[in-house]
Formats: structure tokens, sequence, C-alpha cells
């Protein structure tokens, strides 16, 4: 008690010496995010009136390969669950995003500059036009009316007939079309086709292609944020029966479960695909190379129309081509079993056909393990160059070989890149956050699962760690955005690290350091399953992970997503005081007994600054009757005596240079070589934000003292983080000589 006496005495000063303003970095977020009410309850889950629209689409479509043109009759069945009565419906037309003067070349992509390539020189200018975005031909009711509409860019305001009242339901038919562009004219190219010279073929992606219903919802209204090309999609729920007519000597893989596989499968093409269902182990080919190869010089006139049927989703994309090999095998989830399905041509041999449906397996079996199990009948996978782009149950990835050949890096780069598209069904697939407005709330979870399947799955691979951000995060203050920025207005440069990156060392932090593993694990999967088809927002999020752990996040949450500042702590100072019993010392005055205790070593300097220049004398003395107040018992002085004799006590001085409040772990490295880590919570900068003082106790005499010696908390500088200073090291071990 007379220890803490002297603590509490400590701790007062403390409180005294700080002399910058205080900021409140413990404070509750609540007036920085959306206030609970009926519709998103307090917890983070979905309130009891939570409503959402739905939208079902029949869709025919043909794929005109001579003219690159895709034409299409659509009827949109749309649900107003809302509570409100609807004028008119937001419809949303991403191919616009590409008709010249729509789109938006200039602050996307660089700038002029000398020796500059004409490609990025035609990114720039256009200097090739070519046609791009919809002609609609019509847009009419059921009873075939014709309904007025505006389109402004990518938006198309349509202004119904009669109201929509709330509950009610209307159709909408649409014909349209547009030309399909090259993806080699673009940067951020998602969809389009790439044409290969060499044997006059084409992949076509076609994805944002049918005029899809914006999304209404209670924090929004209408989401009619334009397209920009960076911030992707908010969408609706529903189901799709589609029809695509294409080449008949095309192979079309696609959102959705085949359903008439008889009439554009070859028998033998059944034949394995029913082999593949039974296919646990590996994958079975569908399309071999041979297969693919024959049919690449075929260019049939005639066509065939592949029926697709989906449930339950909020997108639907497909590729079509004469040049994909096909494989297969299936993926058995606790509830599901799973197609996993890879199309690629012959360029992307080997490593396609060794990689790709392992990669999906894998993404499957995490992802589950982490959230819900993958609910859909088939997940596949599409060779294509250079992106990585994500729809339901299909997704488009880059990486191929040269000559045959890939280096190292560039196969983890194409595993990951499947890893993380597969990953894309759970975020925002089914997890259907608004990726226009949060880009990070899409691409920082499921980065975070996609780096955690790497982790397990591939461990000789590189995946990210705490210590992969802190480049980004100790850059230029001037261009650094907080996490919760509008993803259009983040910088190409940079979106990257801070709606990928971040978010996932964040909830690595969480997860590995803050609120401990199976807490996190049960927490963040609480969240997956509470907004599963549905629409949450961040503070849904930020809602459930403290609803569902007990551990307070505030802080967290207000550093790291709503802040750009950075971790860096520095270990100021390292005291070290001796503590022996004193027999010489110990007089009796008026009852109140003074034990001097003194250090062991020669070094009697009171001021000693820290723990290298020796141990620093205290002296305890007895606590007076008053400090007990009402308490009639005594603690036992000699006991504290003897607990503390011998021991070493270390009182240590970290500063928050950073700003970013966190937790720490201190190594104590001891004389005798053998370490050991103490941990103190985050919140030991509640009542000081910039600088603390904590004491230890240890039986062993300390080194060296080291703060984040694992690297958890992205510490931006560790120069700062090891006691006594590095270039101090050699005063040190004079020192140390002295002693010995
Ligand atoms: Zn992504």
């Amino acid at each position: 008690m007379r220890t803490l006496t002297f603590l509490l005495l400590l701790f007062v000063c403390n409180i005294n010496a700080q002399t910058q303003p205080w900021q409140g970095k413990f404070e509750p977020i609540d007036n920085m995010i959306s206030a609970p009410n009926v519709y998103r309850a307090a917890s983070g889950a979905p309130g009891k009136a939570y409503w959402q629209q739905r939208a079902d689409y029949n869709i025919k479509a043909t794929l005109d390969e001579k003219n690159n043109t895709l034409y299409g009759e659509e009827t949109i069945t749309y649900y107003n669950n809302s509570p409100d009565d609807l004028t008119y419906l937001w419809v949303q037309l991403e191919q616009n995003v590409n008709k010249k003067e729509n789109e938006d070349f200039g602050s996307i992509n660089n700038r002029m500059k000398d020796s500059i390539t004409s490609r990025k020189l035609q990114f720039l200018t256009r200097a090739i036009d070519f046609p791009a975005g919809y002609t609609i031909k019509h847009v009419k009711d059921t009873d075939g009316n014709h309904i007025k509409t505006m389109v402004n860019n990518t938006m198309m305001k349509v202004k119904l007939n009669t109201v929509l009242k709330s509950g009610e339901t209307t159709k909408l038919s649409i014909a349209w079309s547009y030309p399909i562009t090259d993806r080699s004219m673009y940067l951020l190219s998602r969809e389009g086709y790439e044409y290969f010279p060499e044997d006059d073929n084409t992949v076509y992606l076609i994805a944002h292609w049918f005029p899809r219903m914006a999304v209404y919802n209670d924090t929004e209204g209408w989401q009619n944020q334009q397209f920009q090309k960076l911030g992707e999609f908010a969408l609706e729920f529903g189901d799709y029966k589609v029809e695509i007519t294409v080449p008949e000597d095309h192979i079309v893989a696609s959102t959705g479960e085949l359903l008439n596989s008889e009439s554009v499968l070859t028998k033998t093409q059944l034949k394995r695909l029913e082999q593949a269902k039974k296919s646990f182990e590996k994958p079975v080919m569908i399309i071999t190379q041979a297969e693919a190869e024959a049919n690449e010089k075929e260019k049939s006139k005639k066509q065939k129309t592949w029926k697709f049927h989906a449930k339950n989703v909020r997108d639907f994309a497909f590729a079509s081509s004469r040049k994909f090999m096909w494989d297969a095998q299936a993926v058995k989830l606790p509830t599901n079993t799973v197609m996993a399905m890879s199309f690629y041509p012959k360029e992307g041999l080997p490593v396609w056909q060794e990689e790709s449906t392992k990669a999906i397996m894998h993404a499957l079996e995490v992802y589950s393990e982490a959230t819900f199990d993958y609910p859909y009948p088939v997940c596949i996978s599409v060779n294509t160059s250079n992106i990585g782009m994500e729809f339901p149950m299909i997704s488009f990835n880059g990486g191929r070989p040269i000559n045959g050949k890939i280096s190292d890096n560039a196969k983890q780069g194409m595993i990951g890149t499947i890893i993380h598209e597969v990953g894309h069904n759970w975020f925002p697939m089914i997890v259907s956050s608004d990726e226009r407005k949060w880009m990070w709330m899409d691409e920082g979870l499921n980065t975070f699962i996609h780096q955690r399947t790497v982790a397990e799955r591939y461990p000789d691979f590189n995946s990210v760690t705490p210590k992969s951000i802190v480049p980004f995060m100790s850059g230029d203050q001037n261009i650094l955005r907080p996490i919760m920025t509008n993803s259009d207005n983040e910088l190409m440069s940079q979106f990257g690290a801070n709606f990928y990156l971040k978010p996932t060392v964040g909830l690595q932090m969480l997860r590995n350091s803050i609120i401990g593993k199976e807490l996190f694990d049960d927490a963040f999967r609480e969240y997956a399953n509470r907004w599963k088809y549905k629409h949450p927002n961040p503070a849904d999020l930020f809602r459930t992970l403290e609803d569902a752990t007990a551990v307070d996040l505030d802080w967290f949450y207000r550093g790291w997503f709503f802040t750009t500042d950075v971790v860096d702590m520095e270990l100021t100072a390292v005291k070290w005081f001796k503590v022996y019993e004193e027999h010489s010392n110990i007089e009796d005055q008026q009852n109140t007994k003074k034990v001097k205790l003194s250090a062991n070593s020669n070094n009697t300097n009171e001021a000693a600054k820290d723990f290298t220049e020796g141990p620093e004398i205290v002296t305890m003395i007895s606590t007076p009757d008053k400090a007990y107040g009402q308490f009639l018992s005594r603690l036992d002085d000699d006991e504290i005596r003897k607990q503390l004799s011998g021991k070493n006590i270390y009182e240590v001085t970290i500063k928050n240079i950073g700003g970013l409040v966190m937790p720490i772990t201190i190594e104590w490295i001891f004389k005798d070589g053998t370490s050991e880590i103490d941990t103190l919570p985050a919140d030991i900068w509640r009542r000081n934000e910039y600088e603390i003082q904590e004491t230890f106790i240890k039986t062993k005499e300390v080194s060296q003292v080291k703060l984040d010696p694992n690297f958890e908390f992205a510490d931006t500088n560790i120069n700062n983080n090891i006691f006594p200073k590095t270039e101090e090291i050699s005063e040190f071990d004079e020192f140390k000589n002295k002693k010995s």
C-alpha cells in the first residue's frame, strides 16, 4: 500500500504533466456515425423495421460477335418494400461511362509528360475514337405503355405512369443495346472484349451490361451517385432468368445454374461434368486444350442459346468465347456442395490448369469457415488479362505465363487474385455494402479474409501483416485520406493501400492483438450473418464488433478509420529501482517507520536518468494511520519489504508521437539472454494521450527493452522503440564491463 501511495503521487504528477490539449481519443464516436433507429439497431443488427427493395430480372441477350455489340430485352419486377410511395425509379446505365465526354479519362489517368507511351496518350485523349454507351430502344410498363425517362449520364430516371405505393410491385420492360468496348482501351476496364490476333478470336467479359435498378434504402433514399469507375456498385437482390444467345461454337461461363446443358453441351462434356460432380480431390477437364484449340478454328455462323437461372443474387455477369478450356471439381462444405470451375484460353497454360480451381476451393473453405457457407451452386474463375473483377458466382482474373513460364511473384499474384475475387462473393455480393460510397467495406473485409486464406493455405507466400501498411501510413500527410472517405474521392495511387490494406491491418490488429481470435472471429461471423443478403453501413459493422465482444473500440475506429494519424510510440526512458532490506536505517519516530531502500551498486546517484546508470535509491516510508481512513487493519510492511527484496523495479516512460493510441507490448531482454513480453491495453492512454508511465517488477536484471517487438501495431518508427537507444549501446557496454 505504501508503494501504491508512491504510485498515486506519481500519477497526479502525470496528469499535471500533460501539456498538450486533450483530444478525446476515447470519447464515444456516436456523433460521427448515424444514430440507431428502427431500421438499424444500436446493437449493429438490422432493426425490427429493416426493409429492403427487391428486383427480379428476366433477360434475353444476344451477342453479335461480328459487330462486338450486345442486344438485350429485359423485364424488371420491382418490389417496393419501403414505407414510401415512389413516383420515379432510378435505373443504372453503367455502360454510359464509356461514352465520349462521359468518361473520366483526365482525372483517373496519368498526366502529360515527355516520352509518354501511346497507350497512355490514348487513355488521355481517346485519339482512336470508338462507340460506347447504351442505345435505349424503349422503356414500357406491362401494358405496353411507354414510360417517360430522363438519362443523366450513368443514371436513368424512370417517371412512373402511376405511383408505386409502399408494398406494391411494378414491372418495367427495357430494350437496349451497346457496343462492347475493347478492354485494352481503358484503365479500370472491368468488362469488355479481349482480342487475340494470333487466332482471330475474342474473349468477352460481359458485366454491368443490362440496365439495373439503383438501390433505394433507409440511409440514402435513392443511391444514384454517378458511376465514375473507381467507386463500384450498389445493387438490390433478386432472382434472374437469363437467356444468352452466342455463336454456336462459343462456351459461356456465367452467374447461375445452367438450365439447358443438354442442348448446349456435347454428350462427352455432359459425361465429364457428371464425373466432376463426384470429384472432390482434383478437377476434371470438361474441355481439354486440344478440344479448345480445335474449337478456336470453327468460327460458326450459327447461334445457340444458353439458359441460366440465379436465385438471390445482386448482379449477373458472364464470359463467352470459343477459346475456353474448362475444368471443374466439387467442393464439399458443411451445408452445401459447390462446383468450382475455371475457364481459360490456352494462353493461361499451364498454371491456370494447375492452380485456378484449387485456389477457388481454398477460398470457398476458408471464407465459409470465417463467415457462412457459400450458398450458391457454382463458383467460377475466368482467366483474363490484367484485372481481377468479381460478380456473383463468377470472377474475371488476370495472370498469364509468358512463353509457358510464370515467375513466383506473378504466380502468387494470380492465385491471390483468384482467392480475392472469389472472396468477393461474401463481401459485397452477399454482405451487400454500398461500394460506390464505401470501397473499404467490401475491399477491406474481403482482403482481410483473403490474406487469412493465403496465410493458412499458402504459408510460403507473402501475406499482409501490420508491417505492410507502414510505408503508406508514414507517407505524405497532405495526400492521405482517412479510410472513411467516399470511394471516388481517393487517389488512384492510394486506394489500394487505403481501402484494401489499411482496413485489413486494422482487422488483423483487432483479431490478433486487441480483441483476441476467439471473440473476434465470433463477432466477425455475427456481422456477416446479420447482414447477409442485406445492406450494411459502416456503423452496423462498428456496432456489431463492439456489441459481440464487450470491447470498447470507439478509440480504435476513431483513430484508424476517421484519421490519418499513425502509430509511433517512443520508449522515452526506463528507470531502474532496486529494493533491498535496509537494516541500519530503520528508525522509530512517532509511530512512523521510515525504511530506506537503497541500491546495491556503487552508484548512489539519486537522479539516475535510466537503468544503464544503475538502480536509483528510493525511500519507502510507513503509511501514516490517516491514509488507512476507517480501516483498522494495517498492511504487513515486513511482508512488502520481503516481496520487494532483491527484485528489480523498472519504470517505463512511453510517449505517443504518432497520435494513434494503441495497446503496448514491451519486450524485456534480460542479462542472461532470456526475454519476456508484457502487454498493456490501449486504455493506458485514457487519462494522458501523450505520455504514460508504468511500473514493473522483474526478478532478473534487464539489459534491453523493446516496444512492439513482433510488429503487431504498425509502428511507423521503430528506431525509437529500443532502450537504451541503439547509438548509446557502446556506453551501455562500458557500463556493463565496469560492473563485471
Ligand atoms: Zn476486391
